[in-house]
Formats: C-alpha cells, structure tokens, sequence
C-alpha cells in the first residue's frame, strides 16, 4: 500500500485539507485526513508538503506533441509522447485524427488500436519511465464541413455514411470513443445515431449548421461540442446558429482551446460562464510542435509551421502548442475561476463528457492516475495507476 500524503486534495469536486490517498494495486482504496485516519504501518508513505493532489489529466482532442504526431508514430516512438504528456501532468488522452485519405485512416486506426490496447495491459511504467495512456480515439474528421473545414484538406472530407463510420470503426477494432462531425451535412443524423448507439461520444464541430441543425443533431445522439468558437458559424444576435445552440444548453458538454491564441481570454471567460463547472472542458489541439521550438512539423496528412507560440498552414491556425497544465493556468488567468475548478475542466468534466470511467477523479475505485501541483499549478510529479510516486 502506497499512502501520499499533501496539505490539499481535489477530488476535484471536493477540496481536502491535510489529505491522504491510499493506493493499492494501482487503484485509490481510500481518500481520508490526516485527522480522521491512521497510516498503517507497512505503507509506503509519500509526503508532498504544501502541493496539491488532483486528478491527472485527461485531454480528448490532441494529435501529437513532442515532435510526434499521432497519425504518423510508430509503436516505438509513442512512449516518448506518451513520457512528454505526463510531464505536463497528462495521465489519458484521445489521439485524435485529422482528415486524410481513409486507407492512411485507417492504417493509422489500427497502430492506435494497438497502442490502446497495448495500454490496458500493460503497467504504466515498465522501467522506462511513467507514461500516459491513450484510452481511445478521437475521429476528427472525415465528417466535417467545407465551409468550417480549419486545415483539414478539402479533397479528404466525406458526407457521413454508416457504411465509411463502420469501416473506419472496425479499422480501430470499436477503439473510436469521439467522433467530431458537422450535423448539417446530408446522412450527419443516422450516422451520429449509430455512433452514439455504439457509446462514442458525439461532437458536434466544424459546422455550419444554423441552430435547428444543430438541435437535430443532439436529438439524434450529440453530447458535446468541439472547440468551441473556432471553426464554428460565428455567433449572430439574430441567426444565433450552432453557436448558440452550445452556448445555451444545459445538457450539452463542451470543449475550448484555452491558449490565448485560438479564442480571446474575454471569450473564454464567456464560455465557462455559459458552460459552468460542470460542461466547461479544456482540450489542447496540440500538434506534433507542442514542447518543440519554432519550426515546421506535421499534422497528419498536412504540414504546419510553428513561430512565436502560433501554429499555421497559409496564415490559417491549425492546432496548437497548448498543454494542459499551461491551459488550466491560463483559465486561472483569463476568468475568476479557481485552481479547483480549471483542474475539473481538466479531468472530471472531460471523464464524464466522453464516457469514461475509474478517470478524472480522486475517490475510492478510481484508477490511481494523480498529478501533484504546486499552489500555482506547476506539475510537481505525474502518477499513472499508481506507478512514478
Ligand atoms: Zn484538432
């Protein structure tokens, strides 16, 4: 039994003065203080003083970082990604697509189906360091809409048929957990209501759709938005359109790339405001150029160029250099929100969005997947499945 000891803990609903966090087997047996429980005598103790124990976090929209870019890596290049994420205090993600020509799909589809599994068996440290783990695919694309299309190569977008989702499901052996597709395009309806009904989490993004299409496609099956503002049918006061369909509903889940870049610090602010504490999730869109320096690197099918923080092709913006320690910081900065809170947009909220379990919280059942913060929200040390305390 491990016990980790630190003067705060966010479940991150809760925040626990003076916690402690029991981890057995890679699991979390039991959240407590040190007032209301004993540490046994043959624990591992581990005391992180004055940091702060949260949920590790989990980013569903990201296509590569440290040089590498998801499509593209071999078996034997992922954990250098996977070992660059936990620094920035990422324990799960959603290697995420981009619009290519379907065989190069779904080659990639079957190396990351691999790489996922490969992760639900295998330790989160096998000597080499602790790594974060892809826990499904994000299908950006080929649905989207040539008006909203951002970088994806026009020639490489699809209209939506049952019979290209099924083949693009069956490429990632039922790995897709999140497919992004505009619900205006014709056949958009019963292919997210197929999808949904194989439990992958629908977002509606890329789109153009007026508000009544974008409301038929969450009666159909969508449950969530992708980042929010950016390749969206801008808002009109009087055609509020897709925009403000997600601005508005309740039920409806949402994601913003929280860089500074991609939506101004006023937007976001307006964003959480509208999607609250529990809708609010942040995602990267971070591309093979996250943690490298200025230069020109690739986005699946594309190339980017990268100066000054901003990642382009021909002027457009295409993903970002964004990781999720620095967004959560940045909600810190742009909005009145608190540290807890960002670290909930973080894990929590994208857990729940895309249907996860045992993820994105500090209780009793959960996996071990923990980051150790300081007061400021620099990461201290990453934790997957117990493992790198
Ligand atoms: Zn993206």
């Amino acid at each position: 039994m491990i016990v980790l000891c630190a003067n705060r803990l966010y479940t991150p609903q809760e925040e626990i003065e003076h916690a402690l966090l029991f981890i057995e087997d890679g699991y979390i047996s039991a959240v407590s203080t040190r007032s209301h429980q004993e540490i046994p005598k043959n624990a591992t103790t581990v005391d992180f003083g004055d940091a702060i124990l949260a949920p590790g976090f989990v980013d569903i929209h990201m296509h590569g970082g440290a040089g590498l870019d998801v499509m593209r890596a071999t078996p034997a290049e992922l954990p250098h990604l996977n070992k660059f994420l936990t620094r920035h205090g990422v324990t799960g993600y959603f290697p995420t697509t981009v619009a290519a020509p379907l065989d190069q799909t779904c080659a990639a589809l079957e190396q990351l189906a691999s790489a996922i599994e490969a992760a639900q068996h295998l330790p989160a440290s096998n000597g080499e360091g602790v790594q974060a783990r892809p826990l499904g695919v994000h299908l950006e694309g080929p649905f989207l809409s040539h008006k909203r299309r951002g970088v994806h190569p026009p020639e490489y977008l699809v209209e939506p048929t049952i019979e290209i989702f099924d083949r693009l499901w069956q490429a990632a052996r039922g790995h897709v957990r999140m497919m992004t597709i505009a619900p205006e395009l014709p056949g958009a309806l019963e292919v997210i209501a197929e999808a949904a009904r194989r439990n992958v989490c629908i977002s509606i993004g890329h789109s153009d759709a007026p508000i009544e299409a974008a409301r038929a496609g969450i009666r159909a099956g969508a449950r969530h938005a992708t980042h929010t503002f950016n390749a969206m049918r801008p808002l009109d006061h009087r055609e509020p359109g897709i925009l403000g369909e997600v601005l508005t509903d309740g039920n409806l889940s949402a994601d913003i790339i929280a860089d500074g870049i991609h939506v101004a610090p006023e937007i976001i602010q307006l964003f959480l405001q509208a999607k609250g504490i529990d809708r609010s999730v942040l995602i990267t869109d971070a591309t093979a150029a996250a943690g490298m320096p200025d230069g020109r690197y690739r986005l699946g099918p594309i190339e980017v160029d990268v100066k000054d923080g901003k990642c382009t092709m021909d002027g457009k913006l295409a993903g970002s250099v964004l990781t999720m320690d620095t967004a959560v910081r940045n909600v810190t900065k742009f909005s009145s929100w608190s540290l807890q809170n960002a670290v909930r947009a973080a894990s929590l909220n994208p857990t729940r969005a895309a249907g996860l379990t045992q993820q994105g919280e500090l209780v009793p059942g959960a996996e071990a997947n923990i980051v150790v913060l300081s007061q400021s929200g620099e990461v201290k040390k990453t934790i997957v499945r117990g493992r790198g305390v």
